[in-house]
């Protein structure tokens, strides 16, 4: 496949531009999906607010090699797809939840 052709298969869930973050559910740290998203998704739109100049704009912004090697992408995710041991975050519980946005309170 070629890069494009790669790229072509995200659904454009947007669960990879969702801020992640740690716990421990007692079995050392995993990675968790908050609720919470990138600054530039459009979240009524459910897209990139700034796609085209992603990398320019938004130094974070990962592209799709890097995406899969931080394991920022969820474990369904297409580019993640016949990765052997590919695990990527999950879902925060509604508490795990609460507690970050404590933590992140203003
Ligand atoms: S998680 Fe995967 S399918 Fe969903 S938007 Fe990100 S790259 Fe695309
Ligand atoms: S800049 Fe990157 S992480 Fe942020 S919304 Fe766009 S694609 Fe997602």
């Amino acid at each position: 496949m070629t890069e494009n052709e790669e790229e072509s298969t995200c659904i454009c869930c947007g669960r990879c531009c969702r801020k992640k973050f740690l716990v421990d559910r007692g079995a050392g740290p995993i990675v968790v999906a908050s609720d919470v998203y990138c600054d530039c998704y459009d979240v009524e739109e459910g897209e990139c607010g700034c796609y085209n100049d992603r990398f320019v704009v938004a130094s974070w912004c990962l592209n799709r090699e890097q995406m899969v090697d931080q394991r920022a992408v969820p474990s369904d995710c297409p580019y993640a797809a016949g990765i052997e041991g590919y695990v990527g975050p999950v879902e925060a519980t509604q508490e795990e939840l609460e507690a970050y946005h404590e933590r992140h309170k203003r």
